[in-house]
């Protein structure tokens, strides 16, 4: 887990890096709106935590330039401002939520992990496009150039773990233990089988191959 604090006040953005660092969370550090953005464009965060009163950009400024850069990661403001007015701006302008200083590390902590699980849950909704191949976990459904592929449960949640983990290399006992839930060593034979029949529905009848045999390792997703 990777946060990003935009917070311009070294004393405090230290307290709150250190505390969340306990916690086993990641925290970047930006002290100003052009460094965050610049920061956000690179990394991959799972949360921003956005102090409204910065040098330059304010947090308000930040956060709507990180929107229209089509960001939905989660977003809390920060904010010595605690009128009613400010809370408004700021979750209209596509904050998920928000704290006031001074605030109980405890709190902030217990909600910057609320946004990281419901960012963690959208993510997980939103479809997988690889090449023409795309994958829908909602409906479970799954297209390739436009045209549905009919899968069991099992060869769908192969498919799918293959899919969030595309272009890394699989081994048999990583596909076994998220996939099947346990370690076995007779179970490789099984994983070979499924990767044949996902090779016959998903990449059969096309030219270009998804799905990548990496000799003596594993399996490989990719486009
Ligand atoms: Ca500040």
């Amino acid at each position: 887990m990777k946060i990003l604090l935009v917070e311009d006040e070294r004393k405090v953005a230290n307290l709150i890096k250190k505390g969340f660092e306990e916690e086993g969370l990641m925290v970047d550090i930006a002290e100003d709106g052009d460094v965050a953005l610049q920061k956000v464009s690179i990394n991959n965060y799972d949360l921003i935590i956005l102090d409204i009163m910065l040098p330059g950009k304010d947090g308000i400024e930040v956060l709507k330039e990180i929107r229209a850069r089509g960001i939905l990661k989660p977003i809390m403001m920060l904010t010595a401002k605690d009128s009613t007015s400010d809370k408004v701006i700021g979750l209209d302008a596509g904050a998920d939520d928000y704290i006031t200083k001074p605030f109980v590390f405890e709190e902030l902590l217990a909600r910057a992990r609320a946004l990281i699980r419901r960012g963690q849950a959208i993510e997980k909704a939103q479809p997988i496009q690889i090449h023409d191949l795309v994958i829908d976990p909602v409906s479970r459904k799954v297209t390739r150039a436009g045209k549905e592929i009919e899968l069991t449960s099992k060869e769908y949640s192969l498919l799918e773990y293959m899919a969030r983990n595309k272009n890394r290399i699989l081994t048999r006992t990583m596909i076994a233990e998220n996939v099947w839930d346990y370690q076995f060593d007779s179970l490789t034979n099984i994983i070979d089988v499924y990767i044949n029949y996902l090779r016959k529905k998903i990449d059969k009848d096309h030219q270009k191959k998804l799905i990548h045999t990496v000799r003596g390792v594993g399996y490989m997703i990719k486009e």
